[in-house]
């Protein structure tokens, strides 16, 4: 086991900093790899995992500390895994919305039974830069794709898919309920447990 007491997250994204240091309790000081340099990685992987080594590589070079990078998005049956490592940009650079009208239009003769899908986010941490053991965590959500967007809360998919043990889309959720049930939770709680870290309070 080892044993970190401070790690960058290879992300500039503020509010996914604080989502995973939550998560990660107060044992471990999150830092954005923003504090270093304002360029991001290019992200050149062919799967979750590839590129969230990728980039954790990329934050502990430019930081000089041991780094954590997510990777994250919807893989679907039916697609053969897409839109997946595209998910952010699967209708172009044009949002959630559109994402969501062009997801619907590739399912929209399929039947209920093929429309499985599952979230998948991928977590890596490196200790520097050329670690060849990174710790690498993995959570899937299953559950289906729906035929109308339903509820408000979340992003990006949230409103497209169904959780089958909660019978509600992901955007019916409460914040609380999606961070238990959560592809990001189950990866976290790996993470959590491979550090010997207790739950956070
Ligand atoms: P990222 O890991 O934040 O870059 O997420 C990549 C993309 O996957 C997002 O832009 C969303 O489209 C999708 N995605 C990842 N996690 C979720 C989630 O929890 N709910 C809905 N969409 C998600």
């Amino acid at each position: 086991m080892i044993t970190l007491t401070e790690l960058v997250l290879a992300s500039h994204n503020a509010g996914k900093l604080k989502e995973l240091q939550a998560m990660l309790g107060d044992a471990v000081r999150l830092r954005s790899v923003a504090e270093f340099s304002a360029v991001e990685p290019e992200e050149t992987g062919l799967s979750f995992v590839e590129n969230a080594i990728l980039k954790a590589r990329s934050a502990a070079r430019i930081s000089g500390l041991p780094a954590l990078a997510d990777d994250s998005g919807l893989a679907v049956d039916f697609l053969g895994g897409a839109p997946g490592i595209y998910s952010a940009r699967y209708a172009g650079a044009q949002g959630d919305a559109a994402n969501n009208a062009k997801l619907l239009d590739a399912l929209k003769d399929v039947p209920d039974a093929q429309r499985g899908a599952q979230f998948v986010c991928a977590l890596a941490l490196v200790r520097h830069a050329d670690d060849p053991l990174p710790i690498l965590c993995e959570g899937l959500w299953q559950g289906r794709i729906l035929r109308e967007a339903r509820g408000t809360q979340g992003f990006g998919y949230d409103p497209l898919f169904w959780v089958p043990e909660r019978d509600c889309s992901s955007a019916e959720l409460t914040p609380f309920d999606k961070n238990q049930l959560s592809h990001r939770a189950r990866a976290l709680l790996l993470l959590r447990q491979r550090l010997g870290l207790s739950c956070p309070s």
